[in-house]
């Protein structure tokens, strides 16, 4: 669980204060797929941060809760969050090096992945090799294989053409349905915050406070399936 509550911040542009985040407060429950959207500068990526712990905040509490030991939140960026210098593989088994796993069990949890988002055949390719969707199924293979049960996803499809878009949002949905993580995820796009989320923030503009907390009616089915039920099908 993410308790986030009261999340103020500012910066400082020069010698003015520019507050990014007002009185924010959300509660994540555990395996939730929460969608943030809002006026571009109100904040988001601001407090995507903020619950990574890759910003501080000014004011309030954020607290992450659950995990048998603190494992560090995942995060998949809009662009330029795969390293170019490394392997597919490589990129995808980052995080696990990073903790520590070992090589043999890496390179068992790497074919998987590339097998799930289907790229077992570029696990020795580079980034620059790949198409931008490519690249965003290394970036979101990398997050769900570091086994966090925490997933801060900032636009991670922002930078995507239409058509590739609406393919990786049903492969998310997919992941995320066998996986169950826990799911924070910013995009500018209500459409698509309403196709992938179970519930939907609305911030204002800046300082971002909250607008609106909207639980999505006709959330996606989960245990009939989609094609039995085509008219829940978004
Ligand atoms: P977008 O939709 O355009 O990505 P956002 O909602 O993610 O916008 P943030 O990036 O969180 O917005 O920024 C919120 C506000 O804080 C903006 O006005 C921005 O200019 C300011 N800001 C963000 N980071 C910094 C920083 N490091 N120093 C100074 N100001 C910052
Ligand atoms: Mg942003």
């Amino acid at each position: 669980t993410v308790v986030a509550e009261d999340v103020s911040k500012v910066f400082f542009s020069g010698s003015d204060p520019v507050w990014a985040l007002e009185d924010f407060s959300l509660t994540l429950e555990p395996g939730s797929f929460t969608c943030i959207v809002g006026p571009s500068g109100c904040g988001k990526s601001t407090f995507l941060r903020i619950v990574g712990g890759l910003e501080e905040r000014t004011v309030g509490t954020v607290e992450v809760t659950g995990a048998e030991h603190p494992i560090p939140s995942a995060f998949v960026f809009q662009e330029h969050g795969v390293f170019p210098w490394m392997t597919v593989r490589e990129n995808v088994t980052f995080g696990l090096r990073m903790m520590g796993t070992s090589r043999a069990e890496r390179d068992r949890i790497a074919e998987d992945w590339l097998r799930r988002v289907r790229l077992q055949d570029f696990a020795r390719s580079y980034p620059h090799q790949l198409s931008g969707g490519m690249r965003q199924r290394v970036a979101i293979a990398r997050a769900f294989a570091t086994g966090s049960p925490l997933l801060l996803m900032d636009e991670p499809l922002g930078a995507l053409d239409a058509q590739t878009r609406m393919l990786m949002q049903e492969e998310l949905v997919t992941l995320w349905e066998q996986e169950r993580k826990t799911v924070l995820m910013v995009t500018h796009d209500i459409d698509e915050a309403l196709i992938l989320g179970d519930r939907v923030i609305v911030m204002t503009p800046r300082p971002g406070r909250l607008k609106e907390d909207i639980e999505v009616p006709f959330a996606r089915p989960r245990s009939i399936g989609v094609e039995s039920t085509p008219e829940f099908t978004r």
